[in-house]
């Protein structure tokens, strides 16, 4: 288990080691800094033949589900409507729907895959609210860990997160197999 030889890192209560720390986020946040390289998740979507190395997860009618390539904590997905639209009133219900269906049926197969003791939820509008991508709306699903915020510092090296990434993708895949998820409702899958 690879979180576990931290557990004994001592704690304090500076505001470091409250918060989360994930050092191979910042390729992600170099990234920002470079001209445009387009849309990634208009790139995936465009490239189901790649859904692996991408790593997508589900792909539904309106929306899909991929694992963030630059994590905050293990597992940590997104999902996306098809459509590159930045703002929620840009969406019509079936997507809106879709979207939560998705976000439940994550939290469900996560729970099975990887066993986290809870979840962040939600999205960034703008990128002045953190937002990477803020033509795409997505919404983030970040499995936690009672303590994470203090053990997340042994992930420091980034050379272990390709092998992980793909690891935790396995899992997911499986964990969905067992449990018959994700539910496609209606609209059914693309
Ligand atoms: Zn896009």
């Amino acid at each position: 288990m690879i979180y576990s030889a931290a557990m004994g890192t001592p704690s304090d209560s500076t505001e470091r080691q409250r918060n989360l720390w994930a050092p191979w986020r910042m390729e992600y946040i170099d990234s920002l800094a470079r001209p445009q390289e387009g849309c990634f998740l208009c790139r995936y979507r465009d490239e189901p033949q790649n859904d692996k190395k991408n790593l997508v997860l589900w792909r539904g009618a309106n929306t899909f589900a991929v694992m963030n390539l630059f994590p905050y904590t293990g597992g940590h997905c997104l999902v996306a409507p098809y459509a590159h639209v930045g703002n929620l009133t840009d969406l019509d219900a079936a997507t809106m729907t879709e979207i939560m269906e998705f976000l439940r049926d994550l939290q469900t197969v996560l729970e099975r895959a990887i066993c986290p003791d809870g979840f962040n939820v939600g999205m960034n509008i703008g990128r002045c609210a953190g937002a990477g991508l803020p033509g795409h709306i997505h919404m983030h699903v970040v499995p936690r860990w009672s303590g994470d915020t203090n053990f997340m510092p042994i992930l420091g090296d980034v050379h272990v997160i390709p092998d992980f990434l793909e690891t935790i993708h396995e899992k997911i895949h499986q964990a969905g197999r067992e449990l018959a998820l994700p539910k496609f409702s209606a609209a059914g899958r693309r």
